[in-house]
């Protein structure tokens, strides 16, 4: 059975609009994501600012309760009984996030074991035949086919097989025969 693996910020979790949200709250800005095209939120934020863009991040449960994605629980519960998912996130980067990804995943994606979950570092260590993420430095790391999954920040880039959303990762896999 071919593997899939799958990131979870900006892919299964819609990260971005609650640190938007929070940024905006917090300095009193109101940046769209039409205006983070091309660069995302730590490029369009200000040298001084960043410390607290991380702090957002950092912030006890701020992963705890991120929107799902619309339409990743379908498209993922029916790609689970083609395909062996794994759940792949650089959870290291927040450590404070691991906890609160854990029981995200068991609230909105029972289906998927945790034996299915990698929290990793570095994701070139990921064995699979598909990835799909919205970091193209994860997609440069990985050996199989990668899937760039859009976000405002890589909305620019051109040199990667893209799914706009979960609909469009679905219509992917249908010609995919999951045995080859
Ligand atoms: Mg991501």
């Amino acid at each position: 059975m071919r593997r899939i693996c799958v990131d979870m910020d900006e892919v299964m979790a819609d990260l971005l609009t609650e640190h938007l949200r929070q940024y905006n709250q917090h300095f009193e800005e109101e940046l769209t994501p039409e205006d983070l095209v091309g660069k995302g939120l730590w490029v369009a934020a200000p040298d001084d600012r960043q410390l607290q863009l991380r702090a957002f991040l950092d912030a006890e449960g701020f992963f705890e309760d991120l929107p799902v994605m619309p339409n990743a629980q379908e498209v993922l519960k029916d790609l689970s009984e083609r395909f062996e998912i794994f759940i792949a996130t650089s959870a290291m980067v927040v450590p404070n996030s691991l906890g609160s990804k854990y029981r995200w995943l068991r609230r909105h994606f029972s289906f998927i074991p945790p034996s299915h979950y990698v929290f990793c570092g570095d994701k070139s260590i990921l064995r699979a035949d598909y990835l799909i993420d919205d970091q193209p430095r994860n997609l440069l790391a990985f050996e199989g086919q990668g899937l760039l999954y859009s976000a405002p920040h890589n909305l620019m880039l051109t040199e990667f097989v893209r799914v706009n959303n979960w609909l469009d990762v679905a219509r992917y896999f249908e010609s995919v025969d999951p045995a080859a």
